[in-house]
């Protein structure tokens, strides 16, 4: 048995980008608003759990961007700084905000990025393998000793240009997290469900589907669950709702402390709330704006417009 002393200092270990996005919307024009796939997760996710951020900026990382951080209470020793730039993205929506365009992508400080990860991250028993190159997500899962659930998200690049790096995450992972395009994109599966189903025979337990406003679909062996997107009034920036997406359902896990099937299902409620507040500003605004009980609240009533 575990005496308190011994307990990990952190529930969850998060690794993925941390940078500056250009992005456009059919309304508005944002330049280098702080974002990344980890900066999103961890937002999400700290809420509910402590959260360790694995990851590189460079020497023009904003010190409020440090900040904002610290004040969610985001544990950042796993997180270094390198000479060069900070890794920056760039996209624009449609007047349909569920499709986006990739303008740029600059890895800057990301290509040269070999992650370390501090002995308190790697008791850990939660891993989010965010949206990054494969290699890494390889790379931070060599140096974890035996955590008890890893989940792992990633992105049309990646699948196009490191496919055997990504199939040997998939098998390495208890649950992957896609959204339909890049379902499609691996498993070139006619139906989603099918490619899901196709995914488990790689390796992990579950796939999380994740189809936008058209909300998710969980898949494992045994069973699939499907839950609709929560309906915000208005979608004013769809960037980082997939990775809030993951920050929640992992956060949740984390503080639940479990895996099991049970545990995992309720996951996806706090996944896609998550999600919700994610696309009601640009950036982190909202998510950092948020506490524990507005995502308990906005469960409950997601909960109660599935009740039929
Ligand atoms: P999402 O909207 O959930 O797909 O996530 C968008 C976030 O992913 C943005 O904040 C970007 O900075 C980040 N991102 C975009 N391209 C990449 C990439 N190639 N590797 C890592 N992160 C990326």
């Amino acid at each position: 048995m575990h005496s308190k002393a011994a307990r990990p200092a952190l529930d969850l270990v998060v690794v993925g980008s941390v940078g500056l996005d250009t992005i456009a919307t059919p309304a508005e024009r944002r330049r280098d608003v702080l974002g990344g796939s980890a900066s999103y997760a961890c937002a999400a996710a700290a809420r509910m759990a402590r959260v360790g951020m694995v990851g590189v900026v460079g020497r023009d990382f904003p010190a409020r961007a440090v900040a904002r951080f610290r004040a969610l209470g985001i544990d950042l020793q796993g997180v270094q700084r390198a000479e060069g730039r900070t890794f920056r993205w760039s996209g624009v929506y449609a007047r349909d905000m569920n499709r986006r365009r990739t303008l740029e992508t600059a890895l800057n400080v990301f290509a040269d990025f070999a992650p370390e990860l501090p002995p308190a991250y790697r008791a850990a028993p939660f891993l989010f393998l965010a949206n990054i190159a494969p290699a890494l997500q390889l790379r931070v899962l060599d140096q974890v000793r035996a955590p008890r659930f890893v989940a792992a998200d990633t992105m049309d690049l990646w699948i196009r240009t490191a496919r055997p790096a990504l199939r040997r995450v998939i098998g390495r992972i208890d649950l992957l997290l896609v959204n339909d395009a890049e379902l499609r994109q691996l498993t070139h599966a006619p139906a989603l469900i099918e490619g899901a189903r196709r995914l488990l025979d790689w390796g992990p337990r579950g796939v999380v589907v994740k189809k936008g406003e058209h909300g998710c679909a969980l898949v494992t062996r045994r069973t699939v669950v499907l839950l609709p997107a929560f309906p915000v009034a208005a979608v004013r920036d769809p960037t980082g709702a997939g990775d809030a997406f993951a920050g929640g359902f992992m956060g949740w896990l984390a503080r639940a402390g479990g895996s099991a099937p049970d545990a995992v299902r309720r996951a996806l409620l706090y996944g896609t709330v998550a999600a919700s507040f994610a696309v009601e500003s640009f950036g982190l605004d909202r998510l950092c704006e948020i506490r524990r009980r507005d995502l308990a609240a906005r469960a409950r009533r997601l909960l109660g417009m599935v009740r039929v």
